[in-house]
């Protein structure tokens, strides 16, 4: 997933840009970018695959001025994009995931349209959208028939010499959230991104709508739905602790699914730990509601690197994984283990890479409790680094059945014999004494929305 930032200031917006872009480096890892509008729109492009947003944009950012600025931390594709069109120029940066890419790529191409940005191969995605908002009569016009045509989901950030146009996804499963500061407006993914720049939270996008910000207020070009599939994922994973979402507190959830955790449970243990970091927030709401201590058998070495899930290839996420985390062997030694997750999503890294440290640190026990059930599917929507049949869930499935299933609602039923055996395949994979999922329905209530407003198609496929 990337991250999106847009600023529209009083004075020179591009300090303000350049921190609250860097306050979503924890989303994408391939490449970044900012784009100010001064006389003329400036840009700056740069992977930082290989090292850190700040290094790459520190000295350059300093030589852009302007008073709009949008930035990317970008999962992919080079961006933002500039484009120049009949209704002006613009710089565009999207976040999502276009499904039917071939499909628009194609129609394009059959209007006589030609894409100039190419990475790896592929168009870049964020030219795709750009090229069909340049077919609107007008900036909304043209995000309209994104909205209408792309399969998937994309919201964006699109700078003109008026303004910043932002857009949130026709369903909302991706944020997006308006904060003020006196006279600035600003509009970010991740609302942590506003509290040590001083912006307070104005209101969350609705779902498909569009609002231009210029230097006097907000307008709404098109209103939103109030039907919603909000991501239910950047709570228990993708987001970051200090963000809400629609007023609520990532933190705050990670610390209710770990009470839901502990409240379904009856293991004895001696502490309760986290696989950092986000396994850290759910860790610490099972130890408080279980009354056992939280500890820290596996500390994250953080300086020099960054999350190990979004790199593309496995082998680097391996690699950083295996890297990162350092047992404490005084702490683990002869204990008995709660140990909280985030999700389990292949299993493999969990498993070689941290439960392999805790037992060769002489761990007597440890039981492993997923902040959310089993993953059935990919998404769709958001996140791309998903294969179906490299999930824990799917490949116990797979095993238990002897061939690829596709009706797996029976292994979706936490009632059922055929579920406890898809656990207790998992478990044994994953060399651990026990392992107890979270149930759906505890995980919808940790986060405290009406369950119709969530996206939670990676677990029911609905
Ligand atoms: S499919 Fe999963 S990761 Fe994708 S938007 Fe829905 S809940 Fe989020």
């Amino acid at each position: 997933m990337s991250g999106l930032f847009g600023i529209v200031a009083r004075g020179n917006c591009n300090d303000t840009l350049f921190y609250g872009t860097d306050y979503h480096s924890h989303m994408g890892t391939e490449m970044a970018g900012m784009a100010i509008m001064g006389t003329m729109i400036q840009r700056r492009i740069h992977d930082i695959s290989q090292a850190q947003f700040k290094s790459k944009f520190a000295d350059e950012y300093k030589n852009m001025t302007g008073q709009l600025g949008i930035g990317v931390i970008s999962d992919g594709d080079p961006q933002p994009i500039i484009i120049s069109t009949h209704f002006g120029e613009f710089a565009l940066a999207t976040t999502g995931r276009v499904e039917n890419a071939r499909l628009l790529i194609k129609d394009l191409h059959t209007q006589g349209i030609a894409f100039s940005e190419i990475t790896n191969g592929e168009i870049n995605r964020t030219e795709i959208v750009a090229r069909i908002i340049a077919q609107g009569k007008d900036p909304v016009e043209g995000i309209s028939r994104v909205f209408e045509n792309i399969q998937g989901s994309c919201s964006l950030l699109l700078l003109t010499g008026e303004g910043i146009y932002a857009a949130r996804d026709t369903f909302g499963r991706s944020p997006m959230v308006i904060g003020r500061r006196g006279g600035d407006w600003a509009v970010a993914s991740e609302s942590c991104s506003f509290t040590n720049l001083g912006f307070h939270i104005e209101r969350d996008l609705d779902p498909g709508e569009i609002v231009l910000i210029d230097k006097e207020v907000v307008r709404t070009m098109r209103p939103g739905s109030r039907t919603r599939s909000i991501c239910a994922f950047l709570w228990i994973y993708t987001g970051y602790p200090a963000s809400s979402y629609e007023g609520v507190s990532v933190e705050a959830v990670r610390e209710r699914c770990g009470r839901f955790l502990a409240r379904n449970d009856h293991v004895e243990a001696d502490f309760v730990a986290g696989v950092p970091d986000s396994g850290s927030g759910h860790a610490i709401g099972y130890a408080m509601e279980a009354g056992i201590p939280y500890r820290r058998p596996l500390v994250k070495y953080t300086p020099g690197y960054g999350r190990s899930y979004t790199p593309p290839s496995q082998e680097i996420r391996d690699l950083v994984a295996e890297m990162k985390l350092i047992p404490v062997r005084e702490i683990i030694e002869e204990r008995r283990i709660v140990l909280c997750e985030d999700s389990i999503v292949r299993g493999t890294q969990l498993k070689n890479l941290t439960i392999q440290k805790l037992w060769d640190n002489g761990a007597k026990e440890i039981h492993v409790r997923p902040a959310c059930p089993p993953l059935m599917y990919p998404c769709r929507y958001l996140i791309s680094t998903r294969n179906i049949h490299e999930l824990a869930a799917r490949r116990a499935i797979a095993a238990l059945e002897c061939k690829d299933t596709n009706d797996v609602s029976d292994y979706m039923d936490e009632s059922s014999s055929k579920y406890a055996e898809m656990v207790e395949w998992i478990r044994k994979d994953l060399n651990v004494t026990t392992l107890q999922y979270q149930r759906l329905e505890n995980m919808v209530q940790a986060i405290g929305l009406p369950k119709n407003d969530l996206c939670l198609y990676c677990w029911t496929g609905t």
